[in-house]
């Protein structure tokens, strides 16, 4: 049976003190997807949108399925390879979000991400972050060298280590439970390195709708005097993942046979593209 159009959601940009927006996003039907092109990069807003643009076709779908989702990452890759092949130099994106799909025929989140844009769980007025961040600060923090509290105002905080268009088709992902009473919050770095978690969760907690959260979100970034592109999509869903299956946090990745070691191998073969 179909889960059709169980989830909705909203969303919002602004370019900030930039000279252009640089983000692209899109919230429709089950697809509620950010991206932000690199900055210093030819074509960052080209490369975005090119990735946007590649969950198009699932955002008019009754049924998506977590390998519709990754053919969706597969073509976002390739399609963002083509716009550096047109510009003649190197072209990037981060992505993240949350895509509505049918698994093993229960409706779940699939949460997919590549770079540091970040994809979050709201519960009441509580922020959880699900995606972690392909970023040198986050290697840092992994490694025990700097807390999280640190890697929030280090110098490199803007360092990623994984973008779309580098060469390597591969991207995190999460299969996470659908739950009564919830939002998703889905945001470029625009809006995380200028408002705080705690924050974002009461702002996006006490808006009267997706939309609405979107927006003050953003504006709040621009209180808070953001120095970059700032977009916000929020999401929620009417349908619930059987309790039985639903286990939050630790989100179940996504191939649930993932390898432990698949980091190691993904950093290895990285050195070899670069
Ligand atoms: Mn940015």
């Amino acid at each position: 049976m179909a889960v059709a159009q169980w989830s909705s959601g909203a969303g919002a940009t602004d370019t900030g003190p930039r000279p252009r927006n640089e983000d692209s996003f899109l919230s429709s039907g089950p697809v509620h997807v950010v991206a932000d092109g690199m900055g210093g990069h030819v074509g960052g807003a080209a490369a975005s949108a090119a990735a946007i643009e590649a969950f198009r076709e699932l955002a008019s779908r009754d049924t998506v399925r977590p390998a519709d989702v990754s053919a969706a990452m597969t073509a976002a890759h390739a399609g963002v390879l083509e716009v550096g092949r047109r510009a003649g130099a190197e072209s990037g994106t981060t992505l993240t979000g949350a895509i509505a799909v049918e698994h093993e025929g229960a409706p779940w989140w699939m949460v997919v991400n590549v770079g540091d844009s970040r994809t979050f769980h709201l519960a009441g007025t509580h922020l959880h972050q699900i995606t972690v961040d392909h970023s040198h600060v986050q290697q840092l923090v992994d490694a025990g060298e700097i807390t999280a509290a640190e890697a929030e105002h280090h110098p490199d905080r803007h360092i990623i280590t994984r973008a779309l268009g580098d060469g390597l088709d591969q991207f995190d992902a999460w299969l996470v439970p659908v739950l009564p009473e919830t939002r998703l919050v889905i945001a470029s770095d625009g809006l995380t390195g200028a408002v705080s978690a705690d924050l974002i969760g009461s702002v996006a907690g006490l808006a009267d709708s997706d939309a609405d959260a979107a927006e003050r979100l953003v504006e709040a970034a621009l209180r808070h005097g953001t120095g970059d592109n700032v977009t916000v999509v929020v999401a929620h869903a009417s349908a619930v993942t059987t309790p039985d299956t639903a286990v939050a946090d630790p989100w179940r990745r996504w191939p649930e046979d993932e390898d432990e070691d698949d980091d190691t191998v993904g950093a290895d073969r990285r050195e070899s593209v670069e």
